[in-house]
C-alpha cells in the first residue's frame, strides 16, 4: 500500500468492542495470563505489552505507522526529539568514539555533542555539510557515527543525502539524519543510506503544537540497541502523547502540501519586499542548493528565513505582527516567528552562529495552514512597519 493509505490504515489491534477509532490505553502496566506467559514475556520469547516504559499499544501504533512512512525496518518512540537524538547517539557510541556531524544543528543537539559526549570521552567534528569532501576530510579511525540536519534548523541549509549515504555505506559508518524539518513526506533518507532516522514528532507530525514526541526508526540491529538502552533509562512517550501523534500521522501529507504551498507563495512574495536583504527557502531559484533540494525534496518544506539588515529591525517586525505567533515551536497550524539569535541558539558563540547564518536580523518563518492571502498582509504590513 502507499503512504498515505499506510498512515491512515495502520491500527493497534481492535479490542473486544470492535471500536474503529483506536482506543486510548492510559495504564502503566498490563496483566499476565499465567505465570508462563509473565516469564516468556520477560524473557522477550513472546511478544506483547507488559510496561508502558518497555511499549504501549499506542505508542507501538504510533511507531509503526512511521516506520512504514519511512520505509524503515524497525522503530521506537520516545519522549521528545531530543531523547530521541539523545538515545540515537548514546545507543551507538562509547568512550574514545568520533562524531562527524553537519555544522548546522538544532541548538541542544550542538550541546549535547559541544557540551555533554565530551564528557564521556566522545569527541566530534562539525564540517560544513554542503560540501561531501568535508565530510570525508573529517572521518577518523574511530568515526561512529556520521549526523546530520537536512534541511537544517534554522539556517536550510541541506546535505546531498545520496552522497552521504554512499560515504557512509563505503565506510561502514551508521549515518544518523534528523528528519524533523523534511517529514517523509518530502524525503526518506532511509532510501538514500540512512541507517537511523530520528523525529521531533513535536513540529510537523503533530502539527497542532499539542504534545512533545519523537522516534527513531532505521535499521533493525540499530534500532534493537536504541530500544534496550531507552528500556533501562527511561525516556517512554507517554500513551496520550502517542495516540495524538498516531491520528496526526493521518493528515500529515495532506498538512506538508499546504504548508509547503504556503511557504512557497510567501518566500516568493517576500523577495521582492525592499526591507528583506534576503529569503531563504529550499524551492526558491536563489537557494544556493536549489538544484539538490529540487532533486531530494518532493516540495520546499514549511520553513522558510528572512534576513533583515539587524537586530533591532528584527525585534521591531516581530513585535509589529498581529496574526503570526511569536513563539519557539515550528510546524503548527498556526504561522509562528522566531528570532533564533536571542532566542533558541542564543547559546551557541557569535561566532558559530555566523557560520551557520544566523545573523542578528535573521527571522525564522514557520508556515502555518492560514489563508496565505493574510498571512501576506500581516507579514508585509509588519515588514514595513520595522
Ligand atoms: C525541535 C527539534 C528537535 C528537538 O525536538 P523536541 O521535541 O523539542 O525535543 C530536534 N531537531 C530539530 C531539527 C528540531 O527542530
Amino acid at each position: 500500500m502507499r503512504p498515505d493509505t499506510l498512515a491512515i490504515r495502520t491500527q493497534a489491534a481492535r479490542s473486544a468492542h470492535r471500536e474503529h477509532a483506536v482506543p486510548l490505553f492510559l495504564t502503566s502496566s498490563f496483566v499476565f495470563d499465567s505465570a508462563e506467559q509473565a516469564r516468556a514475556l520477560f524473557a522477550e520469547e513472546e511478544q506483547g505489552p507488559v510496561y508502558s516504559r518497555y511499549s504501549n499499544p499506542n505508542t507501538d501504533e504510533f511507531v509503526e505507522k512511521l516506520r512504514l512512512l519511512e520505509g524503515a525496518e524497525d522503530g521506537i518512540a520516545t519522549a521528545s526529539g531530543m531523547a530521541a537524538v539523545f538515545t540515537a547517539l548514546a545507543s551507538l557510541l562509547s568512550a574514545g568514539d568520533h562524531v562527524v556531524a553537519g555544522r548546522a544543528l538544532f541548538g541542544s543537539t550542538h550541546q549535547l555533542l559541544t557540551r555533554v559526549f565530551p564528557r564521556w570521552g566522545v569527541t566530534h567534528d562539525y564540517v560544513d555539510g554542503a560540501d561531501p569532501d568535508r565530510w570525508r576530510a573529517a572521518l577518523r579511525p574511530n568515526t561512529r557515527a556520521l549526523f546530520v540536519e537536512t534541511p537544517s534548523n534554522p539556517g536550510l541549509e541541506l546535505v546531498d543525502l545520496a552522497a552521504l549515504g554512499a560515504l557512509a555505506s563505503e565506510r561502514g559508518i551508521p549515518l544518523v539524519v534528523d528528519n524533523c524539518f523534511a517529514t517523509p513526506v518530502l524525503q526518506r533518507p532511509i532510501e538514500a543510506g540512512a541507517a537511523l532516522v530520528l523525529h521531533s514528532a513535536t513540529k510537523f507530525i503533530d502539527g497542532q503544537g499539542r504534545v512533545l514526541g519523537g522516534a527513531i526508526v532505521g535499521d533493525g540491529a540499530l534500532v534493537a540497541e536504541a530500544r534496550f538502552h531507552a528500556r533501562h533509562t527511561g525516556p517512554a512517550l507517554a500513551p496520550f502523547n502517542a495516540w495524538v501523534l498516531s491520528k496526526s500521522l493521518e493528515t500529515l501529507s495532506l498538512r506538508m502540501e499546504r504548508h509547503c504551498a504556503n511557504a512557497l507563495a510567501i518566500a516568493a512574495r517576500l523577495e521582492a519586499e525592499a526591507r528583506v536583504e534576503a529569503v531563504r527557502y529550499p524551492h526558491l531559484p536563489s537557494h544556493p542548493q536549489f538544484a539538490l533540494a529540487k532533486r531530494q525534496m518532493r516540495w520546499g518544506g514549511g520553513v522558510l528565513t528572512l534576513r533583515l539588515p539587524d537586530y533591532g529591525s528584527a525585534t521591531r517586525f516581530l513585535d509589529a505582527l498581529r496574526l503570526c505567533s511569536h513563539s519557539p515551536n515550528l510546524g503548527d497550524t498556526r504561522t509562528i516567528v522566531t528570532h533564533p539569535a536571542s532566542t533558541t541558539h542564543s547559546r551557541l558563540s557569535e561566532a558559530e552562529r555566523a557560520a551557520v547564518g544566523i545573523t542578528p536580523g535573521l527571522v525564522r518563518i514557520s508556515v502555518g495552514l492560514e489563508d496565505v492571502d493574510d498571512l501576506l498582509d500581516d507579514l508585509t504590513r509588519a515588514l514595513r512597519e520595522a
